[in-house]
């Protein structure tokens, strides 16, 4: 079985997009491909960030990908801070890659580009994650348009080093799983929605209460052309809300259908799809030993894996064991 790395970063609270778009084409795989999920907490720390909130969202990610069907027996469940390795092979690969194509990332760019305290882990994010993915030998990683240059970096890494310092890592390709859908801002149809974007306006939290939810749809941004299809250019809110609706239920909606009535079908769709979730949180997080002990079992399963080749890139790097 292919094994493939999902990552989350504990940034937020999980929402609509990461159980659409990630969550829940990793869940679907389970039986196919050798998953990871790997709640990336010391990317968390590339930008400003409260230490307490850093924690909670760790476990809280933990408990949700639980309570939403990841099972931690098939899918491993790994807290990056835990496996001591993701830091080790990090500052390995900072000798093979160079400032100027850390620098040239354009997430770094962006991040970077609101002035004030930019943490050099930013820089060198892109590097981490290149560990993150070659330290499992990960064939396959998910991802979005918006980690693509992040990816393509990880395979320059990977090629560069095996080529400098003998066969050491498997080159990663990026796979987009058909069923992932980029759900957008509801309230900003243009934007993502995402843990750390926005006002919050146009996200639904996986855990959110049924009536905030029902509030955020009804709230939804639409346009005047007042006929449900799909038009990414004119009607972005609208191709947005006919998307959800369609990646939950299967179903497209007729175009004679009033935009109150798409809504009412979308907040139909969207509280059966979390309400279990939800349920299933609540009976988790009444027992947090429980998820702990999932993490530190996810950490004991793979370590050996990472180990191992920490091991065999020390040795063609230059180390004595
Ligand atoms: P942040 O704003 O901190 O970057 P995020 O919401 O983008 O948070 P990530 O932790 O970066 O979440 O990504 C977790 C996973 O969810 C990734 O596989 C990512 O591609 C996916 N994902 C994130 N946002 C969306 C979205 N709006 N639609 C579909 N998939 C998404
Ligand atoms: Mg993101």
């Amino acid at each position: 079985r292919t094994r493939r790395l999902s990552g989350f970063q504990p940034t937020g609270r999980l929402h609509l997009g990461n159980l659409l778009g990630a969550l829940r084409p990793l869940i679907a795989a389970q039986g196919a491909a050798e998953s990871i999920a790997l709640i990336a907490d010391l990317h968390a720390m590339t930008v400003e960030h409260h230490p307490a909130a850093v924690r909670a969202f760790a476990l809280e990610q933990a408990t949700v990908m639980l309570a939403a069907g990841v099972d931690p027996q098939r899918t491993p469940i790994v807290l990056q801070s835990q496996v001591r390795e993701h830091t080790e092979l990090h500052y390995l690969l900072e000798c093979v890659a160079t400032h100027g194509e850390a620098a040239r990332m354009i997430q770094f760019k962006e991040k970077s580009a609101a002035g004030g305290q930019v943490r050099l882990s930013l820089l060198t994010y892109p590097v981490l994650m290149a560990a993150d993915i070659l330290l499992y030998d990960a064939a396959q990683v998910p991802v979005g348009e918006d980690q693509n240059q992040h990816l393509e970096l990880a395979r320059t890494l990977a090629v560069r080093f095996n080529t400098k310092y003998g066969a050491t890592f498997t080159v990663p390709e990026g796979v987009r799983p058909d069923s992932a859908a980029r759900i957008m801002d509801l309230a900003d149809p243009s934007a993502k929605m995402g843990k750390s974007n926005g006002s919050g306006a146009g996200r639904i939290g996986l855990l959110d209460p049924p009536e905030v939810i029902r509030r955020t749809i009804a709230r939804a941004a639409t346009d005047t052309v007042g006929v449900v299809r799909r038009d990414r250019e004119r009607q972005p809110g609208v191709t947005n809300l006919i998307g959800i609706l369609t990646e939950i239920t299967g179903r497209e909606p007729s175009d004679r259908t009033s935009y109150a009535a798409l809504k009412r079908e979308v907040n139909d769709a969207v509280q059966d799809l979390l309400a279990p979730i939800r349920a299933r949180h609540a009976e988790l997080s009444a027992n947090p030993d429980l998820v702990r002990g999932v993490l530190a079992a996810g950490a004991e399963k793979v370590r050996p894996i990472a180990a191992a080749t920490v091991g065999r890139a020390r040795a063609a790097i230059g180390l004595l064991d």
